[in-house]
């Protein structure tokens, strides 16, 4: 039952899209650990994407990574890491399948509206880049 990190992306939230992914979270039966809204700076993004550093598209993804607010989402429940990526779709909109928020609302490959943790030791690290502890739902809460 591990946590993994989730974040309504600027676009998104710009588009006032934060409750309707929130909504579908809650429908598939994952639960809401933790939650903030913030902006993040240049340093925290590039540290955030580090692992993209050096790619073609890393210098726009954090130009827009810092362009508004986000939410960032401690999400649990049932095989979270695993769900909220097949909720979310790939990372192509284009290329996601019918149904998933970013084949719904993504605008292109970068402007795709949501995070997701791609493992178990990411999520533990995304978390933990946003959370403190005692930000998080414990599990038997
Ligand atoms: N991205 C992009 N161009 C690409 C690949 C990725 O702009 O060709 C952006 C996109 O916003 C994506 C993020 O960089 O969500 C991180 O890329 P990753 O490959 O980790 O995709 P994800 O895990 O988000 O599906
Ligand atoms: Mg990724």
């Amino acid at each position: 039952m591990a946590n993994t990190l989730g974040i309504v992306k600027p676009d998104a939230v710009r588009r006032k899209l934060v409750g309707r992914i929130v909504e579908r979270i809650e429908r598939a039966g994952l639960i809401l650990r933790g939650m903030k809204v913030m902006k993040l700076t240049r340093e925290q993004a590039e540290k955030f994407y580090a692992v993209h550093e050096g790619k073609p598209f890393f210098k726009s993804l954090v130009e827009y990574m810092t362009s508004g607010p986000i939410v960032v989402m401690v999400i649990g429940g049932h095989g979270s890491i695993e769900r909220w990526r097949e909720l979310m779709g790939v990372t192509d909109p284009a290329k996601a399948k019918y149904n998933t928020i970013r084949r719904e609302f993504g605008t292109s490959i970068e402007k795709n509206v949501v995070h997701g943790s791609d493992c178990l030791e990411t999520a533990r690290r995304e978390v933990g880049f946003f959370f403190r502890e005692d930000e998080v739902l414990p599990k038997e809460i």
